[in-house]
């Protein structure tokens, strides 16, 4: 027993004598420590379709534990905005994640004519690689169209490759281009009659164990519910009446009112697609999230990984039932719980602190226009097919045919190139003509030409946002603005897509890790996000950053 007691002496006295000598010699800390204070993990969230007064609108409706959480112990800025048009889904995850506009990342909209194929692309579309997980096409996808890097691109060189980014997403394109061209993996859900989260050759050759396993727990299933409302309906004063003339609805429901029987509901509405459209997919990509982060051991060494989360729900359901529907309400007031659920099992996992947040989302939406026609608010939509006839009629008075304009999509008027040679005419003049002709049309605001945006720089207003959505190589020969608040859309629902206010004013709140308390009306634009974010983790700012760090923000 006295040897053994002895022994142990002698151990002690051993390890602490080397590490005191190991301490006196070194002069840098080590690898721990430098770390330490560094997020273990960075979760980019964006809330699709979020416009920002809903932050303030359904606040009292909110816990204390999700986005009053983040508003309280966070920092909260009020007036962001998209600094760029088009305002969509595509252009917007790129932008927040790559800190720049569609100018250099390239992701012009959703889908966008090829100059070089002629044909219509989609931003995450593939066909280089193959699904996986799904027999179907929906996992050919990934973010070969974006120019650039992302912070999550920049983490990995800057960790060689030891931080880990996953994106997860019910869209495609939500996944996929926050994180990455270096990303370990990206998911998307797959509705229809599979209900499957999936992704593609790009990533992996197959799914992870953790994935085939939540795919065949039926936790999809266990969503196809009745949607009523989370509380007593007569309470959510925040919104219009449940039954109106605005809003679109489910197939073979003949009313959109509270409830929905999505079990029977689905069958006339793509099976697990209906999911989308109710905030219960928000909570399914929430169960998946977690997964991912138990399953990879997201935040859990001193290599920062990074988790993107896109909530998409809320744009399928702010087009279906509009931006003053109780439908929208209900699904902002369930995703609060689900946040306040994610941010307790972040503090559990991760740990409090040790983890950093950011919220935003990737564009705003326009209040129906027949509701603000309804209080007399100037509004209305986009006839198509007058213009469409007119146009055709200028075309072939002047130029004797319709061929010198091959595609006109997302407000953008692509000019045949070869025609216009063909017929010994100037581009520039063709480009004049046309948006002389385009700005006498009904509802058409503004028109500019190539020409204009590669010369003129403009600091401010639409045309400053037109200029920044602009790409040389991609984008088209005229560019037309439409009147405040015109759509091209059906007349129930809400969309976006435009500079106004809004579309481009959206969230942002950042929280945990490295995040001062407070708020600031100052204006911040979606590329500051990853220059700041970057800052935070003392890395490169990705490759083609326009954004600013908001250095106020960080404590
Ligand atoms: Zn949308």
């Amino acid at each position: 027993m006295k040897k053994f007691y002895v022994l142990i002496l002698i151990v002690l006295a051993f390890t602490s004598c080397k590490s005191q000598s190991i301490n006196s010699n070194t002069i840098q800390p080590s690898h721990t420590e430098i770390t330490e204070n560094k997020p273990k993990l960075i979760v980019g969230i964006v809330v699709d379709q979020m416009r920002y007064d809903y932050l303030t609108r359904f606040e009292t409706k909110f816990g204390e534990g999700g986005f009053k959480r983040m508003m309280r112990q966070g920092f909260n800025c009020k007036n962001n905005h998209f600094n760029y048009v088009p305002t969509y889904t595509g252009p917007g995850h790129a932008s927040v994640f790559s800190g720049t506009t569609p100018k250099y990342h390239g992701v012009i909209s959703n889908n966008w004519y090829d100059k070089e194929t002629n044909e219509i692309v989609y931003c995450a579309g593939d066909d280089t690689v193959n699904s996986v997980g799904t027999e179907s096409a929906a996992g050919q996808m990934s973010p070969h169209r974006m120019l650039v890097t992302t912070f999550c691109d920049e983490n990995r060189l800057f960790t060689q490759l030891k931080g880990k980014t996953i994106g997860i997403s019910l869209k495609d394109r939500g996944a996929i281009l926050p994180a990455g061209h270096t990303a370990n993996a990206a998911y998307w859900f797959h509705g229809v009659d599979e209900g499957a989260w999936i992704s593609s050759t790009f990533y992996m050759n197959e799914l992870p164990e953790w994935v085939k396993a939540f795919n065949i727990s039926e936790k999809a299933e266990s969503y196809l519910k009745v949607w009523n409302t989370l509380y007593d309906i007569s309470t959510y004063s925040e919104s219009g009446a449940d039954e109106n003339r605005f809003e679109g609805g489910f197939q073979g429901k003949e009313k959109a009112v509270f409830p929905y029987d999505l079990a029977e509901l689905s069958k006339d509405n793509r099976g697990f697609d209906i999911l989308k459209a109710t905030p219960f997919g928000n909570s399914l990509t929430v169960d998946f999230s977690m997964e991912a982060i138990k399953a990879e051991n997201l935040g859990q060494d001193d290599f920062t990984d990074v988790l993107t989360v896109s909530f998409s729900a809320t744009d399928y359901v702010g087009h279906n039932f509009g931006v003053n529907s109780k439908e929208v309400q209900d699904t902002y007031i369930r995703l609060d719980k689900d946040l306040e659920r994610f941010f307790n099992f972040l503090d559990e996992t991760v740990g409090e602190g040790s983890y950093t947040v950011f919220l935003t989302s990737d564009h705003g939406a326009v209040n129906v226009p027949s509701y603000l026609n309804s209080v007399n608010i100037p509004s209305g939509y986009v006839d198509n097919n007058l213009r469409k006839e007119k146009f055709q009629e200028f075309l072939i008075s002047i130029y004797g045919t319709t061929e010198i304009v091959e595609n006109i999509s997302n407000n953008q008027i692509f000019i045949n190139k070869e025609k216009v040679e063909e017929l010994g005419l100037n581009i520039r003049e063709v480009q004049e003509a046309i948006a002389n002709e385009q700005i006498k049309y009904k509802n058409i605001a503004k028109v500019y030409t190539a020409a204009t945006m590669n010369s003129a720089n403009f600091s401010q207003g639409i045309e400053a946002l037109l200029q920044n959505g602009y790409n040389q190589k991609r984008s088209g020969d005229v560019i037309l603005v439409d009147d405040v608040a015109y759509i091209s859309y059906g007349i129930t629902g809400s969309t976006h897509g435009s500079a106004l206010n809004y579309d481009t004013h959206v969230p942002l709140l950042f929280f945990g890790n490295g995040i001062k308390h407070g708020e600031t009306y100052e204006k911040t634009v979606i590329p500051d996000i990853a220059p700041t974010i970057s800052a935070l983790l003392g890395i490169s700012f990705p490759n083609s950053n326009t954004g600013k760090p908001l250095g106020f923000i960080i404590d």
